[in-house]
């Protein structure tokens, strides 16, 4: 798997909404965190665009959400 994704990259993955492989475009998006509810702005996500579903989050962008969920 890369290591390294951009905005405007394509990918393919699984769903959870569509349930099947779709094809993925990675772009900033505004993330809220299950947990702590909070938002984290502009973050790199994988989103289905089929049903515009964020997907997943690459591992590149782990320590930002991370990060703003420790420094309360
Ligand atoms: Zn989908």
């Amino acid at each position: 798997m890369k290591l390294s994704w951009n905005p405007g990259d394509f990918a393919a993955n699984e769903c959870p909404r569509c349930r099947k492989l779709v094809r993925t475009k990675f772009e900033f998006r505004n993330v809220r965190l299950a947990r702590s509810q909070l938002c984290v702005r502009d973050v790199l996500v994988d989103v289905c665009t089929e049903c515009d579903h964020m997907v997943s989050i690459p591992p590149q962008s782990v320590p930002q959400l991370r990060e703003a969920g420790v420094s309360k």
